[in-house]
């Protein structure tokens, strides 16, 4: 007998297929000829016909080199650092796709000299937080933490409380980050009560600044005392004010988080932020503040370890300057449009044989920001099975399981997306 593998094509004659061929334009030569060579192998093992093998080829080809799949989050949870954080607005989008190219990101165009990288971008943070002198930006907060810890502390201490030694997840601890800077941390007060006090007494020659660290993934309470910013500028020392979240002023949704016009106009020096929490923008850190202060980051040597990418620079503009990004408008979603839309989206399902019941719910801000606020909303609830089948989807669907439920909630999911839902659901079912 014949032996099969003897007509299985070679991998060049594969690759010179014209449908091949054009594949490796899009996808690169690499990623094609390995998904060939499987395909042949599996001919030569007898599971395909070797007459198949282009078009097996093709079938098994991605549609692009990138294996990055954009998913719904229907989890509730708008700022999901599993899911990437925040998703950027249009603009930011169309920012970012722009500046992918060759671009004037330090180039002033007017004198044909080299600008000041990201100009554009300082100056569309220092019109949304007049109270800042100055801005740089690096690549995510724990940067701009790591920044200012060596430029002002370095061999000296950092003076915070001890309730604000925080864990931010993923066993990333704030303290642990700062004394790999070459800093020692001076702790005051206690786990729950901290006095002004207590830091009046712990400064001294060794101080680099006092810190401030807002809590944002858990929140203390009972017997309980902070000092707010605003007391601490009676200090002698920079104060510098990590509010995380990212909210460059305050937000009636959430009014009890840390905002970096607030925390400036209150007195401190320097306010650190992430960009892609609550501000809705690219992963980034931002440092606002004193001008003399941002100088001295500016011009360290670190600070070009920890520079942002033209991307980068590109969507933060698009976020601070453009329309309210999705996060924002997650957060001012109205509940009662929420509620519409999950019974909609129920009775098309329950028409087609699931059993789905629209239901309210709490959403919550997650991400490092906002612990412990709720946020009214509304979701979709289908048995708990659904949830890996929605998982594996195209696109695939994160879901929330609550009480051997499988919530959508739809919190943060933009309406336009409630079709692809459906199918979704309808495909999971
Ligand atoms: C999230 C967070 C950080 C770290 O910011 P990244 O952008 O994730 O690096 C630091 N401090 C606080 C208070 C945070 O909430």
């Amino acid at each position: 007998m014949r032996d099969p593998r003897r007509d299985v094509p070679g991998t060049d004659r594969v690759l010179a297929d014209p449908a091949i061929a054009a594949a490796i334009e899009n996808l690169g030569h690499r990623l094609v000829k390995r998904t060939a060579q499987q395909v042949q192998q599996r001919a030569r093992d007898g599971e395909l016909d070797p007459s198949r093998v282009v078009a097996e080829t093709l079938a098994a080809l991605p549609d692009s080199p990138s294996s990055v799949r954009a998913v719904v989050n229907a989890t509730g949870v708008l700022l999901h650092t599993n899911l990437g954080r925040a998703p950027l607005s249009d603009p930011a989008r169309d920012a970012l796709l722009r500046a992918a190219g060759t671009t004037d990101v330090e180039l002033d165009l007017h004198t044909g000299k080299r600008g000041t990288r990201g100009a554009a971008t300082i100056a569309a943070l220092r019109e949304a937080v007049p109270a800042a002198e100055a801005a740089h930006v690096v690549n995510n907060g724990a940067a701009a933490l790591a920044l200012a810890a060596t430029a002002l502390a370095a061999g000296g201490e950092i003076v915070l409380a001890r309730g604000e030694l925080v864990e931010i997840g993923d066993g990333f601890r704030i303290p642990d980050l700062l004394t790999s800077t070459g800093a020692r941390l001076r702790e005051v007060g206690t786990t729950n009560r901290v006095r002004l006090d207590d830091y009046r007494a712990a400064l001294g020659e060794q101080t680099g600044f006092v810190l401030k660290v807002h809590p944002s993934n858990f929140v203390i309470s009972g017997f309980t005392a902070a000092v707010p910013a605003a007391s601490l500028r009676e200090l002698d020392a920079p104060v510098v004010v990590d509010i995380g979240s990212g909210l460059l002023e305050p937000d009636s949704a959430l009014p009890d988080e840390p905002d970096a016009h607030t925390a400036l106009a209150d007195g401190a020096d320097l306010v650190i932020a992430s960009g892609d929490k609550l501000l809705g923008g690219p992963q980034c850190g931002l440092l606002l503040g004193r001008a003399q202060l941002i100088e001295r980051l500016r011009k360290h040597p670190l600070a070009r370890a920890l520079r942002v990418d033209k991307l980068t620079l590109a969507a933060l503009e698009a976020t601070v300057r453009g329309p309210r990004p999705p996060t924002a408008r997650a957060l001012h979603a109205d509940p009662a449009r929420l509620l519409r839309r999950a019974r909609a989206l129920a009775e098309q399902l329950t028409a087609a044989g699931l059993p789905a019941t629209a239901v309210e719910s709490e959403a919550t801000a997650g991400g490092g920001g906002a612990p412990g606020a709720l946020l009214p909303s509304a979701a979709v609830a289908l048995p708990e099975r659904f949830a890996k089948h929605l998982r594996l989807g195209d696109p695939p669907v994160l879901a929330r399981l609550e009480r051997d439920r499988c919530l959508l909630d739809l919190a943060a999911v933009p309406e336009e997306c409630d079709e692809t839902l459906r199918r979704a659901a309808l495909a999971a079912g």
